[in-house]
């Protein structure tokens, strides 16, 4: 009897290591295929790389952007990448997104630190002189491309002296009045002189 229950024992341990070790497998199998595709996206940043590196930002763009949808996690180095190859493609704003990304997740020990650095730096006045511009062509659009519509009284409230029809000058010996020379003595414009205002044509009257 003590025989039998020794086999029935000895049955059951076999089974549960052979139970181990097919969950051991599947583990093994899962972890044989993250390597895998850890080693295709890195295959393909690599790719994306070598394409930013040859100036062709676009297809990198491209590239960058098939591993950030198909990895799970965002390898920390593709943050560099992608920020570098936004600066490239004039994406000041994108670039110093991902490249502030970097130093967040790596600190200043990332490989890439010191480039990223220098990146941003350039990105961060980039980015100004764009804004500035935009907001420059806006502005011209908007005064020279149309004439802008008063309304029924014709009249518009003169933005230089701000509708006071003068214009008060802060000295260090008192405040200064002068008539405002380009609206009437209630400080308004008319909609023609307005217009010639916002192109920068209209005359001062004295
Ligand atoms: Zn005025």
């Amino acid at each position: 009897m003590i025989k039998y229950v020794a086999f029935f024992f000895l049955v059951l341990a076999i089974q549960q290591v052979l139970g181990q070790t097919q969950e051991e497998k599947i583990k093994q199998i899962e972890f044989e295929q993250e390597l895998a595709r850890n080693a295709e996206l890195n295959r393909m940043i690599d790719q994306g790389v070598n394409l930013m590196n040859d100036g062709q930002y676009e297809e990198a763009n491209i590239k960058f952007k098939e591993v950030l949808k198909a990895a799970k996690v965002v390898p920390s180095d593709l943050t560099y990448y992608f920020g570098k190859n936004s600066f490239y493609l004039g994406k000041y704003k994108q670039s110093i997104d991902w490249l502030n990304k970097y130093i967040e997740l790596k600190g200043t020990k990332g490989v890439h630190y010191e480039d990223c650095v220098t990146l941003l730096d350039k990105s961060n006045q980039a980015y100004l002189i764009v804004r500035d511009k935009e907001r420059k062509e806006a502005q011209t659009v908007l005064s020279s491309s149309y004439e802008i519509d008063c309304g029924p009284t014709g009249k518009v409230v003169c933005p230089v002296c701000s509708g006071n029809g003068v214009i008060i000058q802060r000295g260090a010996f008192g405040d200064i009045y002068k008539t405002c020379p380009y609206s009437d003595e209630q400080g308004y414009l008319t909609c023609d002189e307005y217009n010639l205002l916002l192109k920068g044509e209209l005359k001062p009257k004295f």
